[in-house]
């Protein structure tokens, strides 16, 4: 057993809101709103470490629809960023979605704090049938409300929106669940392998695939997850070691030492992998870089980027899934004093798996035993109860996970009972 702290790199999660709010909105007729393709907003998300802007680059048609046709209001509230599309005439809310980005985590860096420096992100929602303004507006960090940082009407039949592909890669269905629009659609994309390498890309992924899809919760809801390969050819094999001075040409730019971390690997180009993710109808964009050093990243709503060839491989990328698609927290931490004040104790994380018992009603409370005591006591007989255990979010004190183990804290554990419902939940979202 490996304690995932000293192996995952953190995974920023910033700010908090005081609860969730599964809300009901009265269902919206996707066809009277949208075709069957999607609009992709490029934009570079730039600032400081107090600071942000977004300046957009261009708009984009794509050919497929990958999402839910019928949750067009997102319930979950998680993440870093909230998503509002509105029709311009009527002002009605017609779409809205959450996610998390690289560029925040990057606010954390010393570097945020001299320097501007910019991301590209893109914006993906259903092609629009009439005029639109879309909202972007940031989570703030230690408190409960979103600002607006980008406001943009859009015509959806201006003749300066892109449609075209940019790229080509063979594109085959490894998984079939159920059509896009009732299905989580996972999208693998492969980065660092070359044309004699494909056959490596797709064992790969069957390998994944196999594992994911006998783990719980996904076991029992293979009829409702599909899963996709896009065979991206890379020029060269492998990936970006900068600290090794190993530099390779590869379809989607992904690199070690991000942020000065040897085993944190991202990419810098987020439009070629959106270029790669759009052959395919895409919820989920699921990297694998064609490496054995270990790394990877979940951001939720973002990707998820994994080194396929690493011993780990199976468990690592479900981790990270833990984050890209649950928006989960990690549920280890150090005894060490953080450095960074990730959350904040003053209110409940949107995070399902942990708390700061701010507003515990608003998590997994209904899932305790009447007699399980606050905070629960770490013990062998409680190695399979859910309770309420101090640490987790990389602090020691003043945060709570529900489980003694989890997926989320170590390798070679399962989902615990919280994180298998937060997933559960999002994939029944999707295939609705
Ligand atoms: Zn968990």
């Amino acid at each position: 057993m490996k304690d995932i702290h000293r192996l995952f790199i953190k995974s920023l999660f910033l700010i908090m809101i005081t609860s969730i709010t599964i809300s009901s909105f009265a269902q919206l007729n996707f066809d009277a709103w949208f075709t069957n393709n999607s609009m992709r907003i490029d934009y570079y998300h730039s600032g400081t470490d107090k600071t942000e802007y977004i300046m957009l680059k261009e708009i984009r048609k794509e050919e497929f629809w990958g999402g839910t046709k019928t949750n067009l209001i997102d319930p979950f509230n998680y993440g870093s960023y909230r998503v509002k599309v509105y029709d311009s005439v009527s002002n009605t809310l017609i779409f809205t979605y959450g996610f998390c980005s690289l560029f925040e985590e990057w606010q954390f860096t010393d570097e945020a704090k001299i320097l501007q420096k910019g991301f590209s992100e893109s914006l993906i929602i259903p092609y629009p049938k009439k005029n639109i303004k879309i909202e972007l507006s940031s989570r703030q960090f230690k408190g409960n409300s979103f600002d607006k940082i980008f406001e943009l009407y859009i015509n959806p039949f201006d003749v300066n929106n892109k449609n075209e592909k940019t790229v080509s890669a063979e594109v085959k269905q490894v998984h079939y669940g159920n059509t896009s629009d009732k299905a989580l659609d996972l999208v693998f994309i492969g980065d660092g392998y070359t044309v004699n390498e494909k056959q490596s890309f797709y064992d790969d992924v069957t390998k994944i695939s196999n594992y994911l899809l006998n783990l719980a919760p996904f076991k029992k809801l293979q009829s409702k997850i599909n899963i996709w390969a896009v065979a991206a050819v890379s020029t060269e094999s492998g990936t970006d070691k900068p600290h090794k001075g190993i530099w390779k040409s590869t379809a989607l730019n992904s690199n070690f030492n991000t942020f000065g971390s040897e085993r944190y690997l991202t990419s810098s180009d987020y439009h070629s992998i959106r270029d790669y993710a759009a052959l395919a109808p895409c919820d989920q964009v699921c990297i694998l870089v064609n490496t054995e050093t270990y790394g990877g990243g979940g951001i939720y709503n973002f990707w998820n980027i994994s080194s396929a060839k690493n011993a780990y491989i199976n468990q690592v990328f479900s981790h990270e899934l833990g984050h890209s698609l649950g928006a989960l927290g990690d549920e280890y931490y150090t005894d060490e004093v953080a450095t960074e004040d990730i959350y904040n104790k003053n209110t409940e994380p949107y995070q399902q798996n942990l708390t700061t018992l701010v507003n515990f009603d608003s998590k997994w409370k209904d899932m305790l035993d009447a007699d399980t005591p606050i905070p629960t006591p770490v013990s062998d007989e409680n190695i399979s109860k859910v309770g309420v255990y101090e640490g987790g979010g990389y602090q020691a004190k003043g945060i709570y996970r529900p489980y003694m183990n989890c997926m989320m804290k170590a390798l070679g554990y399962d989902f615990c009972p919280v994180c298998h419902k937060t997933l559960e939940d999002v994939i029944n979202y999707y295939s609705e």
